[in-house]
């Protein structure tokens, strides 16, 4: 019996395994229902290619996580890159983002946005929508141009039901002079949290977090998916018929799979949640080109209701080894309401749009691969806003911790998956009697668990 037991061995799971192990303590165990750990961040490897589920890039903004990185992977190892994404709308392409870099649209679009702008709602009340959210900061224009269709195709959601209160970094602002200075001329500076990133030179994204799980010192359990979570008894049932008694439970799984697998004590509300917890679900077509260079920029949005995709984006730019020599790959998002079904139709639309827009003939895609992300953005709703904290108290209270982007049903970078397995480490053995918490050097448990085998 171990006294931790962490489900899921994805970049939460295993952070939260190291900086346990960092701390000295050893008696926990993870356990992973893929063959592979990485979850989210992992890459696939085909006919010479190298895709990720969709575009993985890394962003550092935080200290520790910087410092983190060049310990355990090494900066040496990563490349860094500049943005160079788009906006394909009116049958343009403009600089990212949408509101600092108006130059090259239709002169009513251009009008509209900084009339907009000019007459935004001044309103000392917080926006409740992102609808409302959008008009307080950037005006009608911006909304219908960009930001309201955009935002209705990534979440695949009415933006009148979303709220605000996930815009944070992720949007960056705009000032009168930037609109201007972005409608007179071709490029303004690069803006937002992620005009700048860095990306593995070899391996993919999957790359680096197998550094991270080479480091731990206990051994991952892939292949082991837990069925069952018995909340009362306090074991985690797996469904090749073994089980596990635990102290504490650490799930990075997602919410709505925790709530759906839980054995309940007595309530129900947990059960009922689950219904609630609203994400979307992500179609992403990889395509091997063999062609060289055919595209210079990163990744383009596009807003319009045409294209079934809301992104694409080229690997070839992140780093040489994502292709064979001479090559390039693009990789597409479609998203979906989870609970909605896929239409093979979409994918069909999608595939013959993007051979148009990059005129590319049947026989320059050497290869393609399709990955589907059942779990991909949470839809930040009222319901959501309301009844969150109030979860994760009820599972706290049973010796749960549901934590990282799916697990606190949110959304999340890498760094931020990092920086939460830190927490949960530091939090679970700062807050337990000092019983819980036998510390050990590595080396000691080493000779441990050699003497055991
Ligand atoms: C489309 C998209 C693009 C993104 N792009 C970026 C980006 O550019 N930069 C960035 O920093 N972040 C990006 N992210 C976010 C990033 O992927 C996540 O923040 C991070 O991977 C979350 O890690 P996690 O461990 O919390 O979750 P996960 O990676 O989902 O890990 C959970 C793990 O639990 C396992 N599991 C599930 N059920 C069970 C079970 N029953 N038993 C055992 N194991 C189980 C899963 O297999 C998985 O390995 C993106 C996310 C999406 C959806």
């Amino acid at each position: 019996m171990a006294k931790v037991i962490i489900i899921g061995a994805g970049l939460t799971g295993l952070s939260t395994a190291y900086h346990l192990e960092e701390k000295g303590f050893f008696d926990y165990k993870i356990f992973e229902k893929e063959q592979e750990i990485g979850g989210l961040c992992r890459s696939v490897f085909q006919d010479g290619f190298t895709f990720d589920f969709t575009g993985h890039l890394l962003h550092c903004n935080d200290p520790y996580f910087l410092s983190f990185i060049k310990k355990i992977v090494g900066l040496e190892t990563f490349s860094q890159v500049t943005r160079n994404s788009y906006i394909y709308s009116n049958k343009v392409y403009t600089n990212y983002p949408f509101q600092t870099n108006l130059y090259g649209l239709p002169e009513n679009i251009i009008t509209q946005c900084i009339e907009g702008f000019v007459t935004k709602p001044q309103s000392s009340k917080a926006a409740k929508t992102y609808h409302e959210w959008v008009l307080q900061n950037f005006g009608a224009g911006f909304g219908k141009y960009f930001f309201f269709p955009y935002q209705k195709k990534i979440f695949a959601y009415d933006t009148h039901k979303l709220t605000c209160s996930w815009t944070g970094r992720f949007v960056p602002n705009t000032t009168l002079k930037q609109i201007i200075s972005g409608a007179l001329t071709p490029k303004t500076k690069n803006i937002g949290y992620n005009a700048t990133f860095l990306y593995p030179k070899k391996g993919g994204i999957v790359s680096w977090v197998q550094k991270l799980a080479a480091q731990l010192i206990n051994p991952i359990e892939t292949n082991t998916c837990v069925k069952t979570v018995d909340i009362k008894r306090k074991i985690v049932h797996f469904t090749n018929g073994n089980s596990e008694p635990f102290e504490h439970l650490i799930s990075t799984i997602p919410l709505d799979t925790l709530l759906s697998i839980a054995k309940e004590t007595s309530t129900t509300s947990l059960k009922k949640a689950k219904r609630n917890l609203l994400c979307n679900s992500i179609l992403n077509f990889n395509l091997g080109i063999n062609k060289k260079n055919i595209s210079e920029k990163s990744w383009i949005y596009f807003p319009e209701k045409q294209f079934p995709f809301y992104r694409i984006g080229f690997p070839h730019t992140f780093s040489k080894n994502m292709t064979p020599p001479d090559c390039s790959s693009i990789y597409g998002e479609i998203s979906y309401l989870k609970k909605n079904k896929y239409e093979q139709q979409t994918l069909k639309k999608a595939l013959l749009q993007t051979k148009k827009l990059f005129n590319l003939k049947n026989k320059d895609i050497i290869t393609q691969k399709i990955l589907s992300i059942s779990h991909a953005y949470v839809i930040y709703d009222h319901w959501r806003e309301k009844n969150i904290e109030k979860l994760h108290k009820t599972l706290n209270k049973h010796s749960i911790n549901s934590i990282g982007r799916y697990g606190q049903w949110k959304y999340s970078s890498m760094q931020e998956a990092v920086l939460d397995g830190k927490e949960m480490a530091t939090q679970i053995l700062t807050t337990k009697e000092p019983s819980f918490f036998i510390q050990k050097s590595t080396s000691q448990h080493k000779i441990e668990k050699e003497k055991q085998a």
